[in-house]
């Protein structure tokens, strides 16, 4: 990889009018970069992306250099029209239709027959194309100026959280890339869902910001094969999804996930972090139970506690969850405890992410 200064460009939407500045100016820049063959990393609504041509395999081979991604993994394609849809897609099933109907442009990624013209690069040596439409104003306008669809893993080392925040893809990206656009945090701050309606019925590869409810209200039979996956490490595990085959989203810092009643957690906890700080460690603790976790004072007073929400306010978690691991590591943190949630709704796709990252599971 050759170094290089990276260029950041501002175009923070403003939090009370949720208006966001665009300048074509300005990602014009950005888009001639994707014209010439290179990657730029931007922000969508899930998290920031790191992208690339999708129509050319020498670019988008580049996205698996900076990130040090493997090759089977494939990539997400993201278009801004219907028209860039039908370069990538050979046909449009049914299930599709209707998904794109209620949920694109927005958090959705679903696979189609690839037709010719998308390098194997792209899906990985794969039959099928992981294509979403993202609803984020800046990485629509920067995929329209591109003029052509932009394939884009999160922009993140392979195996880190994915980055949430444009200080998230610098810590990670500095120097490793031309340019970041600055489009603020993300507002729901886990990836896609990813649905194949290639199977029958449809399956969903990935749970994400668009709910396993809510498509079953929009597909009445899915399947849900998102915690398809050996609970301990199997070579010879052959995933749904060449996603699911690696460790996601970890910290530097350890990861123990807490199971059970708020109550019996709590009294684990305390034990738990006594322990730990008796040996020296440097502790995390990410509540997702509100209130109903107390730690005392004189061990509140030694730990850094990161308060997200609680079940019945899952969203704070889902958007903070990959920036609070960032920041615990940047904190030197040797050890991260958190709470499970509920997998209801969001809840689905935070505990993915969760069990993803944990090495340990206590069942308290
Ligand atoms: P990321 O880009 O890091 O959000 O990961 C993309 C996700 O989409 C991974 O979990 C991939 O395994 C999945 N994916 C992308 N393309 C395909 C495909 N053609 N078939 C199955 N899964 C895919
Ligand atoms: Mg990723």
């Amino acid at each position: 990889m050759d170094d290089c200064k990276t260029r950041v460009i501002h175009l923070q939407t403003d939090q009370s009018t949720l208006f966001t500045p665009i300048r074509d100016e300005q990602l014009q820049y950005a888009a001639d970069i994707i014209r010439s063959g290179d990657v730029v990393a931007f922000p969508t609504e899930t998290v920031y992306g790191l992208g690339a041509n999708a129509l050319d395999q020498d670019a988008s081979l580049k996205i698996f250099k900076v990130k040090n991604r493997p090759s089977d993994n494939p990539l997400i394609v993201h278009i801004s029209s219907m028209n860039m849809l039908g370069l990538l897609a050979s046909s449009v099933p049914d299930a599709a239709r209707i998904l794109i109907e209620r949920f694109w442009p927005g958090p959705l990624t679903i696979l189609f027959t690839k037709t010719p013209q998308v390098p194997d690069a792209v899906t990985a040596g794969q039959p099928t194309v992981a294509v979403r439409m993202p609803s984020h104003p800046i990485a629509r306008r920067l995929i329209y100026l591109s003029n052509t669809p932009i394939a884009a893993p999160s922009a993140n080392i392979s195996g880190r959280p994915s980055p949430t925040t444009a200080r998230d893809v610098l810590d990670d990206l500095n120097g490793r890339i031309k340019c970041l656009i600055d489009g603020g945090p993300c507002t729901f701050g886990l990836e896609s869902t990813v649905v194949d309606v290639n199977q029958n019925p449809p399956a969903i590869l990935r749970p994400g910001a668009v709910t396993l409810e809510k498509i079953r209200e929009a597909l009445h039979d899915v399947r849900d094969l998102s915690l398809c996956r050996p609970s301990e490490p199997d070579e010879h595990f052959k995933p749904p999804t060449p996603g699911l085959k690696y460790r996601h989203y970890s910290p530097t810092a350890k990861v123990v996930l807490y199971e059970g009643s708020s109550h019996s957690i709590q009294k684990r906890l305390v034990h738990d972090v006594q322990t730990l700080l008796n040996s020296g460690k440097k502790v995390g603790l990410v509540n997702t139970r509100g209130k109903s976790i107390a730690i005392p004072e004189d061990l509140a007073s030694k730990i850094q506690i990161v308060a997200l929400g609680n079940k019945a306010n899952l969203t704070p978690i889902a958007q903070h969850l990959f920036t609070t691991f960032r920041e615990l590591d940047r904190l030197n943190v040797d050890t991260i405890l958190i709470m499970s949630v509920p997998t209801q709704k969001e809840g689905l796709a935070i505990m993915n992410r969760i069990r993803k990252a944990a090495s340990e599971v206590i069942r308290a």
